[in-house]
């Protein structure tokens, strides 16, 4: 039995089988290459979901985190902390945003966001709860967030489900306008439906929904938790739409791995949350913003930024051209943004990822039908040639 073969017998019988996980396991990643516990090597084309954006084990983050770990750990929000105040800073001063709070992952950010549109509703002496979110959207896994995922399978065996969420038609701004009633508080939304399949907002469907917002006193909240960090382009995918979310929601690649959540948002919001009405113990944890801040300077002032953006416009070439190679009897449409990319194909994903890691490359699946792709923003184009190359003859294989 291999050393691979055997660490996934150990993990059965100790972990919990919530996870459908590859047959390998990971024993260390530099750059854009994963190493399995047999020494072989892969190239990594979805950078633990969307999150290690400057590639493994980036030096300046390391960095960061070793000078912080000497300096300290953890004093929880009892105090205030330099490295929260910092990180804050630099997300307020990059963004819309002008208040932040800080928690450890994507679904607390949004449920965070949820929060804080309920009770400043009720702070303007309005009783509006219920919350806007859409079909084929994803959230998170908290009873709030879940609820507010608008697929069906992920509350079965969980209900009731949280009272006042209701699902429009993700694009269409008439199925929104029907949902919106006098207890309508918020509009929950991703600027690309990431787990849903990797679909982009249509052009002026943000805009819609902030003119909706507007027009009848809700909270709109953008869920960048996946497209935020310059996933899709820009540093926050809603600066390509030309419209402002009142609350931002982010996490994944914001601290490059290690485990952090933000819920961003406007000062005159912010206020609704007292203290005593919310809390996290790590969030801001010293180690986990100071490594923040480092993936800030490097998306800003190191370039990789820009680096992604030139990389995201040759994977959408070179899969536009594989997706046109193989044609509509083995792909429906491969679409994207950035470097957030999905290949629809007729068939299921499941095996032609498999087939994939064989050879060398790992992505991942956004549905039953979807081959996703969101490698780090430091990818090379040769990188991407020997990722599109496998991902076209696994395809084939198919
Ligand atoms: C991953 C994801 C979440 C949930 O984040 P967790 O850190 O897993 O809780 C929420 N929203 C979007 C858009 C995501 O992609």
């Amino acid at each position: 039995m291999g050393r691979n073969e055997e660490l996934a017998d150990r993990a059965r019988n100790v972990l919990v089988g919530n996870y459908k996980q590859q047959p390998i396991a990971i024993e260390r990643g530099e750059g854009c290459y994963l190493y399995d516990a047999e020494g072989r090597r892969y190239l990594d084309m979805i950078a633990g979901i969307a999150t290690v954006s400057l590639g493994h084990c980036h030096p300046k983050v390391v960095a960061a985190l070793e000078a912080q770990s000497k300096q300290l750990w953890h004093a929880s929000n009892v105090v205030y902390t330099l490295p929260q105040i910092e990180l804050a800073e630099r997300i307020c001063s990059s963004s819309f945003a002008e208040r932040v709070f800080f928690c450890n992952s994507g679904a607390e950010a949004n449920e965070a966001a949820l929060k804080l549109a309920r009770r400043w509703q009720r702070d303007r002496g309005q009783d509006r709860f219920e919350i806007i979110a859409f079909q084929s959207s994803f959230h998170g896994r908290t009873l709030f967030t879940v609820t507010a995922t608008g697929q069906p399978k992920y509350w079965e065996g969980f209900e009731p489900m949280v009272p006042g969420v209701h699902h429009a038609k993700y694009g269409d701004l008439a199925s929104v306008e029907a949902l919106i009633g006098p207890k309508t508080a918020a509009i929950i939304v991703e600027p690309v439906q990431g787990e849903g399949g990797v679909r982009p907002a249509p052009k002026g469907f943000l805009a819609g929904l902030r003119k909706l917002a507007d027009e009848h006193g809700l909270v709109l909240i953008f869920d960048e938790v996946q497209t935020g960090m310059g996933r899709t382009g820009p540093l926050f995918a809603y600066q390509r739409h030309g419209v402002e979310p009142d609350v931002m929601t982010l996490a994944k690649a914001l601290g490059n791995g290690i485990p952090i959540g933000a819920m961003c948002t406007r000062e005159e919001l912010a206020r609704s949350l007292v203290p005593g009405t919310h809390a996290s113990t790590f969030g801001g944890n010293p180690l986990a913003a100071a490594c923040a801040s480092a993936v800030f300077d490097e998306l800003l002032d190191g370039g990789v930024l820009e680096r992604g953006q030139i990389a995201g416009e040759y994977l959408a070439a070179r899969l536009g051209d594989m997706a046109r190679r193989l044609g509509p009897e083995k792909v429906v449409e491969a679409r994207g943004q950035g470097l957030l990319h999905g290949v629809e194909l007729l068939g299921p994903a499941a095996p032609v990822i498999s087939r994939c890691r064989e050879l060398g490359v790992i992505v991942n699946a956004a549905g039953e039908k979807v081959v996703r792709l969101a490698p780090p923003l430091i990818i090379e184009h040769v990188q991407i040639d020997e990722a599109v190359d496998v991902l076209e003859r696994a395809i084939r294989e198919s």
